[in-house]
This record gives structure tokens, sequence and C-alpha cells, in this order.
């Protein structure tokens, strides 16, 4: 059954008189362990589909499911909860607290899901080791690689299990090669943990590389055959 999924979702954003009426009656059911590529051209709607599957939004019309629960119906709180339970975030910009240590910014989600300081520092070593940054534990963002701040961003995004990643253009700002290894590496960990992931990317190559290919054009979502992608 949907680890996530939305039902006849719209969103008009309204600036003043200004109306920009980016989709209405999007249906999508993501299953658990799969993997989804969003595909579209700069302006589509990529970004604004993963804010309200994320919950970070709210849509003009229609509903969010997470792990069975209506998005709607829920408090700000408890809908805070939820996301940080069930979901993680990587993005473009690795948003990692500059402040904080690479270890110590895996460990925020955890401790914010009430674990205690030896279980999230324990979990969060043990994940910053499978994306080979168990050297950089101490080290602050600043003190990475564009490649080594997002693992440690995979990291973060994958530290409580979640049921479902949702990733936008999470490789978007890296060279190539990096790109590469960094998507591949996220991939693995999916697939290790069951979880599914939702990939906002206009990079058709790695969207051939997921469970299914759908296209966001003129508001209406299409899925493509890996042939088309
Ligand atoms: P994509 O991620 O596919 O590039 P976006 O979801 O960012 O597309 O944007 C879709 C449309 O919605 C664009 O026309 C964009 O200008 C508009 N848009 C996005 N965010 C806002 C906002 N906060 N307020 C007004 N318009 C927005
Ligand atoms: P890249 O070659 O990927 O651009 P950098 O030249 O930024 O990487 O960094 C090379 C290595 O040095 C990285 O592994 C990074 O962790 C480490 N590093 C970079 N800046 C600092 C710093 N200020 N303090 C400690 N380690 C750093």
């Amino acid at each position: 059954d949907a680890v996530i999924s939305c039902q006849d979702l719209a969103m008009t954003y309204a600036e003043g008189s200004l109306r920009t009426h980016v989709f209405h009656g999007l249906d999508l059911e993501v299953r658990k362990g799969e993997t989804v590529a969003i595909l579209g051209a700069s302006g589509a709607g990529k970004s604004t589909l993963l804010h309200l599957l994320g919950g970070l939004d709210t849509p003009t019309a229609g509903e969010v499911f997470v792990a069975g629960q209506k998005m709607s119906a829920l408090s700000d709180a408890a809908r805070g909860a939820l996301r940080n339970r069930a979901l993680g975030f990587v993005y473009q910009f690795h948003h990692l607290l500059p402040e904080f240590t690479a270890l110590e910014n895996v460990m925020l989600p955890v401790l914010l899901s009430g674990a205690d300081v030896s279980e999230a520092s324990k979990r969060s070593q043990s994940l910053l080791e499978s994306v080979g940054l168990g050297h950089r534990l101490q080290h602050k963002p600043g003190e990475l690689s564009g490649g080594e701040r997002q693992r440690a961003a995979v990291a973060r995004a994958l530290v409580n299990k979640p049921a479902c990643v949702l990733g936008d253009e999470p490789t978007g700002n890296l060279d190539e090669k990096t790109a590469a290894t960094v998507f591949e590496l996220m991939l693995a960990l999916n697939h290790e943990q069951h979880t599914s992931l939702v990939l906002v990317t206009h990079d058709r190559r790695l969207a051939r590389r997921l469970d299914r290919v759908m296209e966001l054009h003129e508001g209406k979502l299409r899925q493509l055959s890996h042939d088309e992608v």
C-alpha cells in the first residue's frame, strides 16, 4: 500500500491580483520501497508538488496522505512530528546547520523524534560511516566538500528510517562525477532500508535508474515508459 499519495491535488499561488495556476487534479501513489522520478521543465511545478507532498505548503484543493495519515487533518505540531518521523528531505543545497558538526546535524532529527543522546549519536555515526563520512564526524559543513555535504544531507534524511525520501535535485549542484556517486549512494541506502523515494530531477539519466518516471507538463502528471525517458 501507499506510503505517500495525493488525490486531486491542486495548487494556485496568489500574489495580489496575480494568480499562478500550477496544476490541478494531480493523483500520485507511491508504494513502499518504490522509487519515482518527477521530470519536467523549469517552472512546471515540480518543487511545488514536492512541497505539498512533504506538508511544507497547503494545497488549494485535494489531499495528501503520508504513512496513512491525511495531512490536512493534522495539527501543525502533529504534521511536523509526522514529517520528522516518516519523511526525509534532500535539497539541491544541503541546508545543514553551519554551527553544528556533521554528526550533530544528523543527530538532530533523531533527537527530535524523542531518542536519547547516546542512541542518536550511535545511529547517526553508523549512518555517516555508511555514506563514507566516518572520518568527518566532527567537521562542520563549511569544512566539508560539496559532495561530502550532500552525503551528510542524505544521512540526515535517512537517519529516522523514513517511509519516504523527498529529493529536490539533490545532486543538481555537484559536478557530474560527484553527482553520480552521491546519487548511487542515496539509491543504495534507500533500497537497503526499503525507503521510497520521490526524486525531482531534470536529469533523465538519473530518472531512468528509478522504478517509475513521471513527467509534469502543463499541469498534468504523466507516466513515461523507460524507453521514452
Ligand atoms: P519547478 O520546480 O518545476 O521549476 P515550481 O514549483 O518552482 O516549478 O514553480 C511552478 C510555478 O509556480 C512557477 O510558475 C513559479 O513561478 C510559481 N511559483 C512557485 N513558487 C511560488 C510562490 N511562492 N509564489 C508565487 N508563485 C510561485
Ligand atoms: P573538493 O576537492 O571536493 O572541492 P575541498 O577541496 O573543499 O574538496 O576539500 C577537500 C577535503 O578537505 C575535504 O574532504 C574536506 O572535508 C576537507 N576540508 C576542506 N576544508 C576544510 C576545513 N576548513 N577544515 C577541515 N577540513 C577541511
